[in-house]
């Protein structure tokens, strides 16, 4: 087994529990690599850290799977992983649709397998755990005996790791539209072309929480996707909804939604940058009793932060003026370098320039079934936020 070592003055962090290891925080490597093996991490005086993979073409070349010195990385240990992963979920009440897997908040570094019902989307975003992708799917069959499984590993972030861009079949062949429901709601969902895996899961909650500012209510939506904020307000009782997107795939997938659930009557959806539209209708002085906000992640680099700020700055601004005096601005980030403190503040800079003030209705995180673990920055992403505009 390939032995690494850590240099001595490096911060504590690794040896604190996480499992991420740069290159510059190690002081040799003892065998030959070629990029993807399990390792064994130690401390400058050999005191055994935990097992993991390693990529010499990565910045962060090992990220750990187990801190258990007896432990075999195998087909039997990522079994019994995922094992573990459906147990959580079932235990905090998330198992129909779910992200039964979210990489290191489960101790199974960049894998993400989602979980629609009975289907399985997976993404597996370091080369050391492509590598056990068979046996990945093996356990998945075993554990679920599932309809289907589909490999989204279309995401750029592989180049990184030295390995192509692929998306395709892991199981039999199987119709990638599907349907599935969540708070009692039906959505398409599109595996093999839409965003990311297919579908949001992580504001599944955070789409139940308009449940009651929506009732009577007209209704703004910018950044819809497939339309799954705004047909639930349609649902809960919305006199009008209005969405917004880019995409006109997205538009078309969210009119169908839209008839699905029956509420294509109030429930429109339009293709457009919604940076155009939210600042010419601000200025034509339309008004709404809600407007929602999800977009994209504004950056993924520290470099450009202050543009995704600028970017959060300008959409909340307009979002507050196009909110009428006593109506609710629902607004999201999933930019992780954003953090909550950032955001909030972002929001209190677009709130005095509109001259409004904010009552806070409730301030939340991305479902549970997408685990935080306290001291792993990146596994706390999602903001979402209501507020009355005053
Ligand atoms: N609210 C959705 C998720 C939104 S994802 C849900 O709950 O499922 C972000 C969406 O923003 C994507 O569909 C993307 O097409 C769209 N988008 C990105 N840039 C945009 C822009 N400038 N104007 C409008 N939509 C945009």
């Amino acid at each position: 087994m390939i032995k690494v070592f850590l240099r001595k003055k490096i911060s504590r962090r690794v040896v604190d529990g996480h499992p991420w290891i740069f290159s510059n925080e190690i002081e040799k490597v003892d065998g030959l690599l070629s990029g993807g093996e399990i390792v064994n991490v130690f401390t400058h005086d050999n005191k055994f850290i935990g097992s993991g993979y390693i990529n010499p073409k990565s910045q962060i070349m090992v990220r750990l799977l187990t801190r258990d010195k007896g432990i075999g990385i195998n087909e039997d240990f990522f079994y019994k992983r995922i094992l573990q992963c459906w147990e959580y979920r079932q235990k905090i009440g998330y198992t129909e649709n779910c992200r039964l897997a979210f990489g290191e908040a489960d101790s199974l570094p960049q894998l993400i397998i989602d979980k629609f019902n009975d289907y399985f989307v997976i993404q597996t975003l370091a080369l050391g755990i492509d590598l056990w992708k068979t046996a990945i799917v093996d356990a998945l069959k075993k554990i679920f005996n599932p309809r289907g499984i589909y490999e989204r590993n279309d995401v750029p972030v592989r180049e990184l790791e030295g390995m192509e861009q692929h998306k395709g079949f892991l199981s039999t062949p199987f119709d990638t539209n599907i349907i599935i429901h969540e708070n009692g709601l039906k959505f398409n969902v599109d595996i093999e072309n839409g965003q990311k895996t297919g579908y949001f899961l992580d504001q599944q909650d955070n789409r139940k929480a308009i449940e009651h500012i929506v009732k009577g209510a007209d209704v703004l939506g910018a950044f819809t996707y497939t339309g799954s904020f705004e047909i639930h307000a349609a649902c809960y009782g919305a006199k009008s909804v209005l969405g917004i997107d880019i995409s006109e795939n997205a538009v078309q997938q969210a009119n169908q939604n839209a008839a699905l659930n029956e509420v294509a009557s109030i429930c429109k959806f339009q293709t457009a940058n919604a940076f155009d539209v939210l600042k010419e209708w601000s200025k034509e002085e339309k008004r709404y009793d809600v407007v929602m906000l999800d977009p994209p992640a504004f950056t993924k680099s520290r470099e450009t932060i202050q543009k995704a700020i600028a970017g959060y700055k300008e959409i909340n601004l307009r979002g507050m003026k196009l909110t009428k005096p006593g109506g609710f601005l629902v607004t999201s980030s999933c930019t992780s370098l954003v953090n909550a403190e950032l955001f909030l503040q972002t929001l209190d800079m677009a709130a005095k320039d509109a001259k409004r003030t904010l009552r806070q209705v409730t301030f939340r995180t991305q479902s549970p079934d997408h685990p935080i673990i306290r001291g792993i920055e990146n596994t706390e992403y999602l903001k979402f936020l209501i507020v009355e505009v005053q």
